[in-house]
């Protein structure tokens, strides 16, 4: 199987701005921002999306969730809010098939989504 792109990044093959990492995920900045700060949190272990996640999964999820939510505190989105997005599948507007949950704050967010 070749690698995901963000398998690349973990491995440092491909350069990225990187904002937390462990041993169980990384934290980076979006080569393409869609807000004055927009950050992507993924495993480390490949999932490709949140629709093929098992029961086992449970806690590597929660623990990116908690991750997520820390991160956000510690680049200062805590106070203004900010928003988390998975997207799954064609419709959801996947493009790298490697969960990932993106930290989007710096704005206010319009509701629905596009
Ligand atoms: P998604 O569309 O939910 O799969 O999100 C993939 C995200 O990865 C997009 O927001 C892209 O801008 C971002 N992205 C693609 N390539 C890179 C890269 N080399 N470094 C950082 N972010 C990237």
């Amino acid at each position: 199987m070749s690698k995901t792109l963000f398998e690349k990044i973990i491995a440092r093959e491909i350069p990225s701005d990187i904002v937390y990492e462990d041993d169980l995920v990384l934290a980076i900045r979006d080569i393409n921002p869609q807000a004055p700060t927009h950050v992507l949190i993924f495993p480390k272990q490949v999932v490709p999306r949140i629709a093929e996640t098992k029961a086992e999964d449970g806690k590597l999820l929660g623990y990116l969730l908690l991750k997520a939510a820390e991160i956000a505190g510690k680049i200062g989105l805590a106070n203004g809010g900010y928003r988390l997005v998975i997207n799954n599948g064609p419709n959801g507007g996947e493009t790298v098939p490697h969960l990932h949950v993106h930290i989007l704050g710096g704005r206010h967010m319009q509701w629905p989504p596009g």
